[in-house]
C-alpha cells in the first residue's frame, strides 16, 4: 500500500462517510492507482459505500475552451453553498497534463469555492485514456456522494468524444455557448446540441448582452428545428453571466425543474438504471482489452499484425481473428 493511501478499510469507510475530505482526496488516489492490489482495495471500498450513494444530483459541464466553465462552476457553486448544499466538482479531460494549459476542475481556477468547506474539487487524472479517464471518474463521483455531496459537476472540454462519456454518468447535461453570430452558431455540433438537457448562453453582460439574447433566439429555433421535446422536456435555453453571477438562480432553477420532472415520469432512474449497466459493460471491455494487450504471447504479435494491417498486406477482420483466436488459447 502505498504511502499516502488509507490503510485501513473500516477507517477509511468511516472518514469518508464523516466527510473527512482528506480521506475522500485519498480514496480518489486510490481508485486512480493502476497497481492490481489497490485496484482490490478500491473495489472492496467502493462496494461497502455503494448502499450510501445515488442521492446527489449529477450534473454535466460541457463546453468550448473559454467559454466560461470554471467561472460558472463557480458562480453556480457558491450560489449552491449559499443555499447549504455540499457540492463536488470532477473532471474529464483526457488530453489535460499538468503544466499544458488549464487543467479542468483545477482548484487554482475557482478559488472563490475552493477554500469552503463545503466544496470538494478535484482535477482530471493527469493522463490516460479516455475510457479509463471515465472509468476512475465514475467512481470518484460514486465516493463523493458517500461522502455527502449533494451536487456533483462533472466538467469537460467541448471538443471530441469526451461530451458522450459525460452524459453517460450523469443525469443532466448542461452545455455553455457563448454570445455568437448566426453563421457562428454551426460551430456547435448537432449532435451535441441534442445530448444538451439546458443550453446556457454566458458572458450576458455588458457589451454583449445584446448578442446574448440574440444567440439565445438562435440557439432556440435551432433546437426546435431538430424536433420534438423528449420525454415531455424541451431543452430550455437560459441566458447569464458566470462572471457577475447573473441569472445564476435561473438556471437551478430549470434544474431542479427538470430533475423532479424526470423523477416524476420515471427517466431519472431508468437513465441510472441504464448508466449503470453500461457502466458494467464499459468495465468488461477495458478489463479485457487491458489484459489483451498485455499477454505475453501476443504483445509482439499484435506489433507485427498492426503493421501488417497498416501497410495493407494483412486483412484487418482477419488479422483480428487470428489474434482473438492467440488470446483465448493463451488464457
Ligand atoms: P473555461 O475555459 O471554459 O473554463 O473558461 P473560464 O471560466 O476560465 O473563463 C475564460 C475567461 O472568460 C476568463 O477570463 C473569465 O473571467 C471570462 N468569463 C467567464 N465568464 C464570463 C462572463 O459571464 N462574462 C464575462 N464578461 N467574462 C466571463
Amino acid at each position: 500500500m502505498g504511502k499516502n493511501l488509507p490503510s485501513d478499510l473500516g477507517n477509511t469507510r468511516l472518514s469518508i462517510r464523516n466527510g473527512n475530505r482528506r480521506a475522500l482526496a485519498q480514496a480518489i488516489t486510490l481508485i486512480e492507482s493502476t497497481r492490481p492490489d489497490h485496484r482490490v482495495e478500491a473495489e472492496d471500498l467502493l462496494g461497502t459505500l455503494l448502499k450510501y450513494t445515488g442521492e446527489s444530483i449529477r450534473l454535466g459541464i460541457s463546453g468550448p475552451p473559454g467559454v466560461g466553465k470554471s467561472t460558472f462552476i463557480e458562480a453556480l457553486g457558491s450560489f449552491l453553498i449559499d443555499n447549504g448544499y455540499k457540492i463536488a466538482v470532477l473532471a474529464i479531460d483526457p488530453s489535460s497534463k499538468k503544466g499544458h494549459g488549464s487543467v479542468l476542475g483545477d482548484k487554482t481556477r475557482m478559488p472563490r469555492i475552493s477554500n469552503s468547506e463545503k466544496a470538494f474539487i478535484r482535477p482530471t487524472p493527469s493522463s490516460g485514456s479516455l475510457g479509463g479517464v471515465a472509468r476512475r471518474t465514475r467512481e470518484a463521483m460514486l465516493l463523493c456522494e458517500a461522502a455527502g455531496h449533494d451536487v456533483i459537476m462533472v466538467e469537460t472540454v467541448g471538443v471530441g468524444q469526451s461530451e458522450t462519456a459525460v452524459k453517460d454518468m450523469v443525469d443532466i447535461f448542461i452545455l455553455l455557448a457563448q454570445p455568437a453570430s448566426g453563421d457562428e452558431l454551426q460551430g456547435i455540433k448537432k449532435g451535441i446540441m441534442e445530448m444538451a438537457d439546458l443550453l446556457i448562453v454566458n458572458r450576458a453582460d455588458g457589451d454583449l448582452l445584446a448578442a446574448a439574447s440574440r444567440t439565445q433566439a438562435d440557439y432556440h429555433s435551432a433546437l426546435r428545428l431538430l424536433g420534438a421535446p423528449k420525454n415531455d422536456w424541451s431543452t430550455p435555453v437560459l441566458k447569464c453571466s458566470a462572471l457577475y453571477d447573473e441569472g445564476i438562480p435561473a438556471v437551478w432553477d430549470e434544474i431542479e425543474k427538470y430533475s423532479s420532472l424526470a423523477k416524476n415520469n420515471g427517466l431519472f432512474s431508468q437513465v441510472r438504471r441504464d448508466q449503470a449497466v453500461a457502466w458494467m459493460w464499459s468495465e468488461i471491455e477495458g478489463t479485457l482489452s487491458e489484459q489483451f494487450r498485455s499477454g505475453k504471447n501476443i504483445k509482439n504479435k499484435i506489433d507485427e499484425f498492426e503493421k501488417d494491417v497498416a501497410n495493407g498486406i494483412l486483412n484487418p477482420s482477419a488479422a483480428a481473428k487470428s489474434l482473438v483466436a492467440t488470446f483465448l488459447s493463451d488464457n
